[in-house]
């Protein structure tokens, strides 16, 4: 056991232009066959009903919290990526399950569903940089980093929903489990009652949050891997110095937000409350009143006084509904410069129609598929988070 690594070969993560060129290895770049409705088309919405009412029972739409008004109109439950992974499960007389979210949501539905269910995500570009900063080739190597170092066997991969299906399966093969952001803490926990090491993948922010908020870890106690760096950036001693591994992944939306947004918008809204999605940066989570998955950002913001200020860090759709929905309450954006999820709203009502008139007509198009083996190995790694024991958990 040395602290020589082997420099890790380059993979391939093109990043290319939407809808320029195609990379068969992801999603993006590809398009939609038939004629795809024109934004402007003035029965859209019509015609996504009469699709809808056409399908019956034969479909069930779940959609994510970030996904645009107009299609979260059509889903008949929506949810975190937490919830929506259950009730993907819930849902087995549904032929098709149609996913207003993003890629690696559709992939955990096709897996948690039967073979014979069919998942289908509207507009295929609809991916997530953060899965994308993890790449499986990546990760073998990161393992090959920790066995060199002589941890391998007391380290448990604990991967966020928000990760591609390979590396589910990967954290499946080797004793580990998925979370979200609904249930970290409880992951985390479960990780270190099997393991002394947990390698925590893609998204350092959550990971740092929960192990150091959550667990009182010490931020000295979390190294970064930076997959782009020989050896992830790390000496052995350092890697078997730490308690927990992040990787060096981050979301482009959340990451978005600094320690200074947190304080102009404390000068800007006197008596404001700040809440914010985990994925945000320690020091702005540490800065803020309250910190939570969608479904707790939610939740929160509904059970608050009327006539309260909250200044909400976290996708804009869900801060515009948010908005709309509560009315006697002041609900800004913690950036001063607005941002969406440019991913999670690929998914638009031209996308929804034409998917679900494709399946009236007989074709389904788009449909996620995950192979045989990557889906029994990621299911291992959902289910292990299925079934840890507790509610739902909530952050205070
Ligand atoms: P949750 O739905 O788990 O809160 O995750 C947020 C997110 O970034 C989804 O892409
Ligand atoms: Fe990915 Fe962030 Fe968009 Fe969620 S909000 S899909 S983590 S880029």
């Amino acid at each position: 056991m040395g602290d020589t690594f082997t420099e890790p070969q380059p993979t391939p993560l093109a990043l290319l232009l939407l809808g320029h060129g195609s990379d068969p290895g992801s999603e993006r770049g590809v398009d939609c066959p038939g004629d795809l409705p024109s934004p402007s088309d003035p029965l859209l919405v019509e015609r996504a009903r009469a699709a809808k009412a056409a399908l019956g029972d034969r479909v069930f739409i779940l959609g994510h919290h970030y996904q645009r008004q107009e299609v979260i109109d059509f889903a008949d439950v929506t949810g975190d990526s937490f919830k929506l992974a259950q009730q993907a499960a819930a849902h087995p007389e549904a032929e098709f399950i149609v996913f207003e979210g993003v890629h690696f949501m559709a992939e955990s539905a096709d897996i948690l569903t039967s073979p014979d269910q069919q998942v289908i995500l509207p507009d295929l570009a609809a991916g997530c940089s953060m899965a994308d900063m993890a790449a499986i080739e990546q990760v073998e190597d990161c393992w090959t980093a920790l066995e060199a170092a002589g941890i391998a066997d007391v380290t448990v991969p604990i991967t966020y929903m928000n990760s591609t299906a390979a590396i589910k399966a990967f954290t499946g093969r080797h004793g580990g489990a998925v979370c979200t952001s609904s249930n970290a803490e409880r992951s985390l926990q479960w990780a270190f009652e099997q393991g002394e090491k947990v390698l925590f993948l893609p998204d350092q922010h959550l990971g740092r949050n929960t192990a150091v908020r959550d667990l009182g870890l010490s931020l000295d106690d979390c190294v970064v891997y930076n997959p782009n760096r020989p050896g992830g950036g790390l000496t052995a001693d350092q890697l078997r110095a730490a308690r927990v591994i992040l990787w060096k992944g981050h979301c482009s939306v959340h990451g978005r937000f600094t320690p200074d947004c947190v304080d102009e918008v404390r000068e800007r809204v006197p008596g404001v409350n700040v809440i914010v999605h985990p994925e945000c940066q320690y020091e702005v989570v540490e800065k803020a009143d309250v910190v939570g998955s969608t479904e707790k950002i939610i939740a929160t913001i509904n059970a608050a006084e009327p006539g309260s200020a909250w200044a909400v860090g976290t996708e804009l759709n869900l801060v515009k509904r948010l908005a709309m929905t509560n009315p006697d309450k002041e609900i800004v954006y913690l950036d001063r410069t607005v941002c969406f999820c440019s991913t999670m709203n690929r998914i638009d009502l031209p996308h929804l129609v034409w998917a679900l008139e494709s399946l009236v007509s007989g074709t389904v198009v788009n449909r996620i598929e995950v192979d045989p083996d990557t889906s029994h190995w990621a299911r291992v790694a959902l289910d292990r988070m299925l079934a840890l024991p507790g509610p739902t958990p909530t952050r205070d």
